[in-house]
C-alpha cells in the first residue's frame, strides 16, 4: 500500500511509529498510509529551514517572486494530475477540485507581485536633517497547519505569502488527504527554490503540539475547526509566537422579500450543497423575511434540491460528491437526526441515500430544514455538511440580528433588490465577510480573508496586504547624517573615502 510521507531537506521518507489510513471516499476503502510524524521529524525540518532561510531572505525579492512565477506554470501545467489526485482523498468533484488549486494558485499570483507588496515607507525630514523609514522583514520561519477541506487552496494561502517575503515554511497538512500538499511542495523544489524553504511533515496533534512549543518557529497560521483553533492560537502565543487561527462558520443567507427567488434557489444549490457542504463559506442557513417570502423559497428550493445529482467525485454530472470519511458522515447524520428530535421540520431527508455500486462510499443526499429556531444546537453548531436549515425571520431587523448574535462570524449574504437594506445590512451586520447577492463572498486574492467572533482568533486576517502584515516584522529606521564634508580625509591617504564624498557633491555649473 503507498505511504505518504514528509517532505523534509529536498528528501520524502522518514518513518514512523504511527501511521492513519486516508480513504478513497467514493469506495470508503483505505487507499493509502500517511505517517504521522514526531518532534524528531519536526526537528530535522527546522534545521533545514534554519540552513536555508538566511540565504532565502537576502535573495532579492524579484528573484524569489520568479521562483514564485516557475510555481505557478508548474501547477498549471499539472492541474489535472493535482485535481484528481485532490479529489480521490477528499471526494469533491473534479470541477471543485481544480478550483480548489485555482484560489491557492490566485494567491501566488499575489505572490508574485511581492516586490511592489514589500516597499516600505519614508518620511523625509522628520526632524532636522533626520528621516525615517520603514521596512518589513520576514519573521524567520513560519509554521502551518491546515484543514482537510481545502487541501491546495488553504496551504498556498499560507505558504505563497510567508515564502515570497523571505521566511522558511514548515507545513503539517491534515492526515485525511496529505497528498496535495507533498505534490505542492515537489512541485516548488522544481521551480528552484532551495531544499528547506518549503517542507512538509506529516501528523496529529502530535506533531501540531510540536510544532506550538518549537522555540525557532516565530509564527503559526492555523485553519480547522474552532475549538482546535482556540486551542492552537492560547498555546502559541503562550509560547511566545504570532498565531493567527481561522475557525468553523455557519454562515447565513437573508432572503429579502424583493429578492430574485430564481437566482437565489441557484445560488443556495451551489452555495450550500457544493463539495457536499464542507466549506467554511458554504451557506448553510437561509433566512427568508416574512412568511410569504419563506413559503415562496421552501416551494422552490424543494424540487431544486430533491434534483441535485450525488455521484462519484469523478462523475462530471455530479453536482457533489462522498464527505471525506464514515466518521464525519456519522457526524452529519447525527445532526440531521438531532435537528429532527428538537422539532425542526425535516422537509427533505437526506440520510440512507446510496450510490448504486458504491454502497461502501461516504455519501449522503441533500437534506432540508424549515422552521428552524435559535434555541436549537443544530442551529447553533455548524453541521458542515449537505444540510441547508430555513430560519423563518418576521422581518429585516430580526434577520439581521441571527447572523449577527450567533457565535461564528465567517461569511453572510443578503439577496435583495434594495440597494439601502443591502448598505445597512452590510454596515451594520457583525460578521467579517458579507456578500451582496454573492452567496460565497470569499475576497480575491489581493485582499484578505478572515471571519470575526469563534471564526477567528487572532488580529491578522489571510494572504493579501494582512498576509504580508502576519508573516513579517516592521523595522523603523531613524536617521541622521552629520554633515561631516570638512572633516572626511581626502587626497592619497584615503582614496576609496575620498571617492565616495566625491559622488556626494554635486557639480557646480559654469
Ligand atoms: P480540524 O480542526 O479537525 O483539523 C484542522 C487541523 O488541526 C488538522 O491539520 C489536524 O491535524 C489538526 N488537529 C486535529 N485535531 C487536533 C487536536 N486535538 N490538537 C491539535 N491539532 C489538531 O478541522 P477539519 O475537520 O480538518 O476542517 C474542517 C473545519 O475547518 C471546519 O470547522 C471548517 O469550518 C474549518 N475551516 C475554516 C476555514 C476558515 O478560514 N475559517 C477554512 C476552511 C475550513
Amino acid at each position: 500500500m503507498r505511504t505518504i510521507d514528509h517532505l523534509i531537506a529536498g528528501h520524502s521518507g522518514g518513518g514512523a511509529a504511527r501511521q492513519n489510513d486516508v480513504f478513497d471516499p467514493n469506495t470508503g476503502k483505505v487507499q493509502a498510509k500517511v505517517q504521522l510524524g514526531t518532534q524528531a521529524e519536526l526537528d530535522k525540518a527546522v534545521a533545514a529551514a534554519q540552513a536555508a532561510q538566511p540565504g532565502w531572505a537576502a535573495t532579492n525579492p524579484q528573484r524569489r517572486a520568479r521562483v514564485m512565477f516557475k510555481f505557478k506554470e508548474l501547477v498549471e501545467a499539472n492541474m489535472e494530475e493535482l485535481a484528481h489526485l485532490l479529489s480521490s482523498e477528499h471526494g469533491k468533484v473534479i470541477a471543485d477540485a481544480r478550483g480548489d488549486v485555482q484560489r491557492g494558485l490566485d494567491v501566488i499570483e499575489f505572490a508574485c507581485g511581492i516586490p511592489h507588496a514589500l516597499k516600505g515607507e519614508y518620511t523625509q525630514g522628520a526632524g532636522p536633517g533626520i528621516d525615517v523609514y520603514s521596512m518589513r522583514q520576514p519573521i524567520g520561519i513560519g509554521a502551518g497547519i491546515t484543514p482537510f477541506n481545502f487541501p491546495a487552496m488553504i496551504p498556498m494561502w499560507m505558504f505563497g505569502v510567508a515564502i515570497a517575503v523571505g521566511n522558511a515554511f514548515i507545513l503539517k497538512p491534515s492526515e485525511r488527504d496529505p497528498s496535495v500538499p507533498v505534490r505542492l511542495a515537489e512541485l516548488f523544489l522544481e521551480a528552484g527554490a532551495p531544499e528547506g524553504i518549503l517542507q512538509v511533515v506529516q501528523g496529529d496533534k502530535e506533531m501540531v503540539d510540536a510544532i506550538l512549543d518549537h522555540p525557532a518557529i516565530g509564527a503559526v497560521s492555523f485553519v480547522g475547526s474552532s475549538d482546535i483553533a482556540h486551542y492552537v492560537y492560547r498555546r502559541g502565543v503562550a509560547a511566545g509566537k504570532r498565531v493567527q487561527a481561522m475557525g468553523g462558520a455557519k454562515n447565513h443567507g437573508i432572503v429579502m422579500p424583493d429578492a430574485d427567488l430564481d437566482q437565489v434557489v441557484q445560488d443556495l444549490s451551489g452555495a450550500a450543497f457544493g463539495s457536499a457542504g464542507e466549506r467554511c463559506m458554504a451557506l448553510p442557513v437561509v433566512v427568508p423575511v416574512g412568511e410569504e417570502t419563506a413559503d415562496r423559497l421552501r416551494e422552490k428550493l424543494i424540487p431544486a434540491i430533491e434534483s441535485l445529482r450525488v455521484g462519484v467525485s469523478t462523475d462530471a454530472e455530479a453536482h457533489y460528491g462522498p464527505v471525506v470519511n464514515a466518521a464525519h458522515k456519522e457526524r452529519v447524520e447525527n445532526w440531521i437526526q438531532k435537528g429532527v428530535d428538537e422539532g425542526a421540520e425535516l422537509v427533505v431527508d437526506g440520510r440512507g441515500f446510496q450510490l448504486q455500486g458504491h454502497e461502501e462510499g461516504f455519501f449522503i443526499g441533500p437534506s432540508l430544514f424549515d422552521r428552524v429556531t435559535t434555541d436549537m444546537e443544530s442551529y447553533r453548531e455548524e453541521i458542515f455538511g449537505p444540510v441547508l436549515q430555513i430560519v423563518r425571520a418576521p422581518d429585516f431587523e430580526s434577520a439581521l440580528r441571527l447572523p449577527s448574535e450567533h457565535q461564528y462570524g465567517n461569511g453572510v449574504a443578503i439577496f435583495t433588490r434594495n440597494g439601502h437594506a443591502a448598505r445597512e445590512f452590510a454596515h451594520r451586520v457583525n460578521v467579517g465577510m458579507v456578500g451582496i447577492n454573492v452567496p460565497i463572498p470569499v475576497p480575491v486574492a489581493y485582499h484578505s480573508f478572515g471571519g470575526w467572533k469563534r471564526s477567528a482568533f487572532g488580529d491578522v486576517n489571510q494572504h493579501g496586504p494582512e498576509g504580508v502584515r502576519f508573516w513579517t516584522k516592521v523595522k523603523t529606521i531613524t536617521q541622521r547624517w552629520p554633515d561631516g564634508a570638512g572633516d572626511l580625509p581626502r587626497g592619497s591617504e584615503d582614496g576609496a573615502a575620498a571617492r565616495i564624498q566625491d559622488a556626494f557633491v554635486i557639480p557646480t555649473m559654469g
